[in-house]
């Protein structure tokens, strides 16, 4: 498994083309057994969770403004001896898609490759990078993460080889 989220990126790139074809491909099969191709991709999401140190990698704090809401916030604001008002001018602006967001890359609160603000981090940090779920709803999701996070390039990878995805191209 590929761990260094810049040569993950570069790889990403190089593939685009070919994840494409593949989010096509999930997306309009008729042929797929989607609940398996789900428990598939969650079994080798997991196995590369498993290997992952993202202690190692940070990529997500890197490239991602983060949603919050008004509970991540209030967590926040107290881990951080702040007033709700307070943090919400200091780090709280709207992001592309109209969220309430931390929308500065990197994230403000992303020390070398660690979260200074662990045990208060909002919601959405705590499920990324979303293993799980519906493939072909999440295609799209799943394509933009594989550029960065390396668990979720390591799955996309291993879901092509299992479902033999050369062979349609
Ligand atoms: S709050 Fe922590 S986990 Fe979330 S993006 Fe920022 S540094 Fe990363
Ligand atoms: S979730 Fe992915 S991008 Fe984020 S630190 Fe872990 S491996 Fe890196």
């Amino acid at each position: 498994m590929e761990k260094d989220p810049r040569i993950v990126a570069q790889s990403a790139k190089e593939l685009e083309e070919e994840n494409w074809s593949f989010h096509n491909f999930i997306k309009h099969s008729f042929r797929l057994n989607h609940s398996r191709v789900d428990a598939v991709a969650k079994r080798y999401g997991e196995a590369a969770e498993k290997e992952m140190d993202c202690t190692t990698c940070g990529a997500c704090c890197r490239v991602n403004t983060i949603p919050v809401d008004e509970k991540d916030v209030k967590r926040l604001a107290k881990h951080l001896k702040l007033s709700q008002d307070q943090f919400y001018k200091q780090y709280i602006t709207e992001n592309e898609f109209g969220e309430t967001a931390i929308d500065t890359a990197p994230c403000p609160f992303l020390e070398g490759n660690l979260c200074s603000v662990y045990d208060a981090r909002p919601d959405v940090c705590r499920k990324y990078p979303y293993i799980g779920g519906n493939i072909r709803t999440r295609s799209l999701a799943i394509l933009e993460r594989a550029s960065t996070c390396p668990i979720v390039f390591e799955m996309l990878e291993q879901l092509k080889k299992h479902l033999n995805f050369h062979q349609y191209r």
